[in-house]
């Protein structure tokens, strides 16, 4: 096993809007799968953070008629506090706006790919979508030669821009990314940028001109220029650990594993791994990517209404779930959503999960086994049982986190709590030990350890639920109450 520490990030989310579900599903994938390294023994860190530069956030904010850091900093708290509600277990939240540790450490990495000879100021007449903050050719537009996205004509733009050239490194990433060096989950995504790599990478506009782009950080020795978002969000995954500023944490960055969206991919498959070769920085190790959540077929929209806020899902549970609230929603999510393809969830599909699993499931089971374990616990034998030790090795539920496959380990576990309840309804332990004590007895302790391997296995999910089974297991007693309650 790998004992190094295990460094992983999710993208970091742009601070111009509420997260949505999609941001909900991508940090409880990445926290799921920190936990589940944790409780395999390792040292993790976990990053998250937000991506505060560029010209559509300065316009917002002047639009809402704000400075734009209050604008950002708006956000960065609804997104801490969307984390609180799903206990997600980070260890460091990155902010881009951060002037000490992320300005001086993007400015490092930029001057380390100055120095390689790798930057060159051209003049660049090109097509600038504003709504998508990216430079569009002509094969992006629609017929009428508008953004497809955001169905206007986007600005010609001329100006002076640091170009990274980044078309030297094709092959080099090719070649990484084919042998898995750079390894990209699923196969899929793998195949789709080995087939852009083939293509051939182009060089790409590093900075924009102050005249166009205040707010954003200062390109080193060019007052004129500011950093586009590559060498300022991308960066975020170095400055976090120290580049730049304090001691590089190159242990952790020689192990870094990324969770991003499948939007996002070139970002992080074929810019980033250039900006690292030419900075003469090991590549990330493993590169996750996770699909798109569609609402019954659609993309979610505030005109079709279908739109699910993770916070309103955390709303809805609270009359019956309590303080298991966020656990509930974090059940939903990731037991409905595949880790790598799109998800569809609609308000029903969440209300069933949560009946069908957590009450009737899980819930039920728990309350039925400890039930026999309070009335009997003078008689059962005390289970050896120390939480994060002797956790049991379910192979493949857990090597579904090798693949870092969480939703195909939750539907495992799920399997398993539907046959431990088929196991106690069969075994009738309340009926056998009227007749036979010492046979009751020991069905109930085997029940009560496949329980015990349950609340376990379910830890990377849903912790805090996890952590009361145990408890309740280990004191032989029922929960106070039901653990999840029925919906209205
Ligand atoms: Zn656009």
């Amino acid at each position: 096993m790998d004992k190094r520490p295990f460094f992983i990030t999710t993208a970091i989310a742009y601070a111009n809007g509420a997260p949505h579900v999609g941001h909900a599903f991508e940090f409880l994938l990445a926290d799921a799968i920190a936990r589940y390294k944790r409780l395999e023994g390792n040292d993790v860190y976990f990053i998250t953070g937000m991506d505060e530069h560029g010209q559509k956030i300065e316009q917002k904010a002047k639009e809402q008629g704000l400075a734009v850091q209050s604008f950002v900093d708006g956000y960065a708290e609804e997104f801490k506090s969307l984390d609180r509600e799903l206990g997600i277990s980070y260890d460091f939240f990155v902010r881009t706006s951060d002037m000490e540790k992320h300005y001086k450490g993007a400015q490092a990495l930029w001057k380390k790919i100055a120095e390689k000879g790798d930057l060159e100021k051209r003049s660049y007449k090109a097509l600038y979508c504003v709504g998508c903050e990216e430079f569009k050719t002509e094969k992006d537009l629609d017929a009428e030669g508008r953004c497809p996205l955001h169905l206007k004509v986007p600005e010609v733009v001329e100006e002076e821009n640091y170009f990274f050239k980044l078309s030297q490194y094709t092959e080099i990433i090719k070649d990484k990314i084919l042998t898995d060096e750079v390894k990209i989950y699923p196969q899929s995504r793998k195949n789709e940028i080995l087939a852009l790599l083939e293509r051939g990478l182009e060089d790409v506009s590093f900075s924009r001109p102050t005249t166009k782009v205040a707010w954003g950080i200062p390109v080193p020795g060019d007052d004129s220029q500011v950093m586009y978002v590559w060498c300022d969000a991308l960066a975020n995954y170095i400055t976090a650990i120290g580049y730049g500023t304090d001691t590089f944490r190159e242990d952790l960055w020689s192990n870094a594993t990324h969770v991003i969206g499948k939007d996002i991919l070139r970002f992080h498959a074929a810019i980033w791994p250039g900006m690292l070769l030419s900075a003469g920085l090991a590549l990330p190790k493993n590169i996750i990517v996770h699909g798109h959540i569609t609402s019954g077929g659609q993309k979610m929209s505030k005109t079709l209404g279908n739109s699910i806020d993770p916070k309103d899902v955390i709303e809805l549970f609270k009359p019956v779930a309590g303080e298991l609230a966020g656990e509930a929603a974090r059940f939903v999510l990731l037991h409905e959503v595949p880790s790598f393809n799109d998800g569809d969830i609609t308000l029903d599909s969440i209300k069933s999960a949560y009946t069908g699993h957590l009450v009737n499931g899980l819930g039920n089971l728990t309350s039925r086994i400890m039930k026999l374990c309070e009335v009997h616990k003078d008689k059962l034998t005390a289970l050896p049982f120390e939480f994060n030790d002797n956790y049991p090795h379910e192979g493949d539920i857990w090597e579904s986190f090798t693949d870092f496959d969480p939703n195909q380990a939750l539907h495992l576990v799920m399997d398993y709590t539907k046959l431990l309840d088929e196991t106690i309804q069969k075994d009738e332990a309340f009926k056998v030990i009227k007749q036979d004590e010492a046979r009751g007895l020991e069905l109930i302790n085997e029940h009560k350890k496949r329980l015990m391997m349950i609340a376990t296995m379910l830890y990377p999910f849903i912790p805090k639920t996890s952590q009361i089974i145990l408890d309740c297991i280990r004191e032989n007693k029922m929960p106070e109450k039901p653990l999840f309650a029925r919906l209205p």
